[in-house]
Order: structure tokens, then sequence, then C-alpha cells
């Protein structure tokens, strides 16, 4: 008779007692999980295997480790497709700032290869790049090797010296091959679809944006955009994303534009409804945004060519330069341009209405735009630089948690909502050409345990471009998983781990 019943027993044992419960390498116990794609909003405790999410479930589980979220959120982990901060100080912010996967779509890098090698194995978040037209140009037509590095200040201003062919060369039939060529190479390298920012080289001739875009659909791939003529007046930003929009329907391939109000201006809410409109009709693309009114640029960014003022609705006081802090005024900016043609600059451009019309619209995604930290000296920031030194516009460490803090505080953006922009909108927009993101932007059992847990009452930035303030971390966002890792450890950023992956398309000969 007691044989007889022993099972039963055990089954008893198994659902009285913790010790035998389910048991997981980690829990993370008693957090709100909020899930922007199926909407679940509840009280619940997640269960993590192998870097996934294997449960999620209201009854207890037990864990090798448990984390007590009780009164913070449980999220997808940020995902920014706007990094060029990307150097290890750079990601070390963006953890802090709840990012988990840095990727910079608009800029790209070039060779691609270079770039994946540069990170392999020592990225302490998930790492991606597309494949950069400005930088093919400048190797092709400017002879000057961007050596895979995003955004690398010295390759734009070595080919300065040299009339700077990229910027300035219209269309040529005879550099269209090698052009064609050099960017085919960097899909087949694995480079996440084709970056055009040629905002930055208006030069540069339509015929060859459409005929560089053909090579996104012929590798199922996607294309992105920091628009040309960025003005409120014609031509305006808002004709350089009809411009793109064209180029995205001819082609049919998905394309994300960048910074709607940064490029649009004065324009912004008409430049949202056009996106609208366009999506309705059937084109794929979608618009990103940052939450702050100031942007930042380098001195000889074409916008800012003599004429500017009419263009950007701003006069030379608008503009900021990082490095000192100095305001400027026409004159000091013009002789900047010319003689400091690389020194990196803020510019107040964007009115508060415009950025907040972009950050309540719907299906409107997040990109910090987050540009790499320098010293005083105008080196790189190396990765133990202390928080508060170096400069950069703060919203390579703060533009994550400032837009939190803008949810609670604005009626109009609802938490969830700020969720979907930071991680779900970008991953559901690139998983058709990017599986690695059907699995990432989501908290469901099943997929990739990159999480950020945060505190919905006091996440906030702590960032601003005064000095010793441009790179303080952001605050309230104790926990970030990346492949299930605790990389930041009760606001800690753990120096000994490197668990990012290479987001990157397959990779043919
Ligand atoms: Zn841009």
């Amino acid at each position: 008779m007691a044989l007889k019943y022993q099972p039963l027993v055990i089954v008893a044992l198994l659902l009285a007692t913790p010790a035998w419960a389910e048991s997981h390498d980690l829990v993370i116990e008693n957090g709100r999980v909020m899930d922007p794609e199926t909407g679940f909003d509840q009280v619940a405790n997640v269960g993590i295997d192998d870097g996934v999410i294997t449960r999620i479930t209201s009854k207890s589980l037990s864990g090798e480790r448990t984390i007590d979220a009780t009164g913070l959120v449980v999220a997808p982990g940020f995902i920014d497709a706007h990094s060029h901060a990307q150097d290890a100080f750079g990601f070390r912010l963006y953890l802090r700032d709840g990012v988990t996967t840095a990727m910079d779509l608009e800029t790209g890098a070039y060779p691609v290869s270079a770039y994946y090698d540069y990170w392999d194995g020592r990225a302490q978040l998930n790492y991606g790049v597309s494949v950069g037209h400005m930088w093919a140009r400048m190797a092709i037509l400017d002879d000057v090797d961007p050596k895979g590095r995003p955004f690398y200040g010295g390759v734009i201003n070595e080919s300065l010296k040299d009339d700077a062919h990229w910027q300035t060369k219209n269309y040529d039939r005879a550099d269209t091959p090698a052009i064609l060529a050099g960017m085919e190479r960097g899909l087949k390298a694995g480079g996440l679809g084709i970056g055009f920012p040629i905002g930055y080289y208006t030069a540069t001739s339509s015929p060859e944006v459409m005929q560089v875009a053909a090579l996104a659909k012929r590798h199922d791939s996607f294309i992105t955009s920091h628009v040309r003529y960025l003005s409120q007046v014609p031509p305006s930003g808002y004709l350089g994303f009809q411009e793109m929009i064209t180029v995205a329907q001819v082609h049919d391939v998905p394309l994300l534009l960048h910074h709607v109000p940064s490029n649009c201006l004065g324009l912004t809410t008409e430049c949202l409804d056009l996106i609208d409109d366009a999506r309705a009709s059937g084109v794929n693309v979608i618009g990103e945004f940052y939450p702050y009114t100031f942007a930042s640029t380098y001195a000889n960014a074409d916008y800012l060519f003599p004429g500017y003022q009419k263009k950007l609705g701003i006069t030379g006081s608008d503009l900021v330069v990082i490095q000192t802090g100095e305001v400027l005024d026409d004159e000091k900016f013009e002789r900047m341009r010319t003689e400091a043609p690389e020194t990196f600059l803020l510019m107040y451009t964007i009115k508060e209405k415009d950025m907040l019309a972009a950050a309540r619209r719907p299906g409107v995604v997040f990109g910090s735009d987050g540009v790499a930290w320098i010293m005083e000296d105008g080196s790189d920031a190396p990765a133990d630089t202390p928080y508060g030194s170096g400069r950069g516009h703060p919203r390579g460490a703060g533009a994550h948690a400032r837009f939190l803090r803008m949810a609670r505080e604005d009626d109009a953006i609802g938490l969830m909502d700020a969720l979907w922009k930071l991680s779900y909108g970008l991953a559901d927009f690139l998983d058709d050409t990017i599986p690695q993101f059907k699995t990432r932007g989501r908290v469901q059992e099943g997929m990739t345990a990159d999480l950020t847990i945060f505190d919905p009452e006091t996440v906030t930035d702590n960032a601003s471009w005064e000095e010793g303030k441009n790179t303080l971390p952001s605050t309230g966002i104790p926990y970030v998983l990346v492949n299930g890792v605790p990389v930041v450890d009760d606001s800690r950023v753990r120096d000994d781990l490197f668990p990012g992956v290479a987001i990157r398309r397959a990779v043919s000969d």
C-alpha cells in the first residue's frame, strides 16, 4: 500500500517544496513584465536558461540566481539602430541607458568585415552595422581607408585634405561599377542593409543612390537614410524624404528614415504625415526620432555651408563647440568651418513641439544618434574613462532614460508605447531581413533574454552638454541582461563580461 501511494507523495512534494520547484539558470522575480508585441503587462516571474526566456509565470520559480524585481519593469532590451558611439566607453554608457543592441545603420561602416573583426569577442552588448555608402565613396573616390570604424573622425579629416570627393563629386558613370562592387562586398560580408547618410554628401546624384539601393533588393535587405536638404525652405528635408521614399518604392525595399525632426525642422508634422501616407500606400517605411531639441554635427557638414541661417532657422549663436562649450557667432563659426572643419558642434535647430510630435506619433521608432566620445585633447575616450569626463552630445549617454522620463511626465506617451518605440517597433521592422530580430524586442517564452529592468518612478537621464556632465550615466536601470547575462548588475557594468553577439547577415563569398 505504501509503495502504491508513493508517486502521489512525490508529486505533492514537488508542488510544495521550493527546492524541488522548476529550476532555472536565472530567475527575475516579481517584476512588472511588459511586452509591447502582445500587450502583456503583469507582475510575473521570468525563468532564463542558456540566454533564452524559458518561463513567464505567476508561479514561483527557483534559480541558481534570483534577481528581485519588485517595483521594477521587466522590458525588452532597448534596440538602437542609430549608434555612432561604437567604442567600449560608448557601449558602457549605452548599457547604463538600457541598450542591449547598438547598431550604426545610418553611416554604417566600410569595409564591413573590418568592423565585425574588431568587435569579435570583446563587445558587452550586441552590435552591428550597415554598409556605409559614404565610406565606400571615400574609399573609392578619395583612396582613404575608413577602416571599418563608424564615424571615424580622423578619416573624414584625411579625405578633406584631398577635396573630399566623396562629399563633393557628382555622378560619374565611370565610378559606378567600383562603388557598386564595394557596396556588394559589404552586403556579402554580412552588412545590415545599406546606409545612405546623403545629408552629408548632397553632391551625390540621385541615379547613383538609385543604383546602389538596387543591391538591397537583390540581397533581400533594406535601406536607411539621413536625407539630404536639411532645411525648412525648398529644397527642404521634406523633399529629401520624398526622394528616399521613391527609392524604396521603386526597388520595393524597406526604408528607415533617421531623426525626422532634425531633418524636417518646422515641417516635422508634414514629414510624419508623409511617412504614414507612404506606409498606407504599401511602402515599408518607418521614421525615427531622438528626444532632444539640439542636434550634433561637424563644422563642415554641407548643410552648414554659407546660407545655413535661413535654411535651418538659426544663427551662428545657436552653435556650440562640444569640446569647449564655447557659443559661436556667424563670424566665429565661418572661421571654424574653414580652419577646423572636423570640429564637433551642437546646434539648436529642433523646436520642442516638433520633437514631441515625433515622440507621440504611433509607428515612429527611437534612435539615439549617440556620437563617439572625445577627450579634452580631441582623442577618443578609452574604455575606462571616468563617468562625467569626455565630451559629446549627451544623447550618447542618456537618450533612452530621458525618453522614459518623458513618458512618465507626458500623458500623451504611454509606457507601453514608449517601450514599443525603444524595442519591438524596430525589431518588427528589421526581422524580415535580419532573422536575429525575430527573437529580440519581446519578453515572451522562447525569446532571447535581452532584457532591461528599470524603475518607472525614478528612471532618468543625467547627462547634459555642460562641462563634467556630458557622460553622466542614466540611473534607475539597475539590471540589463544581454543574451541572458546580467552585464549591468545592481547599476554597475561588469567589466569582465562580454556577452554581446554580432548582429549580422549570413556571410557569403
Ligand atoms: Zn544623421
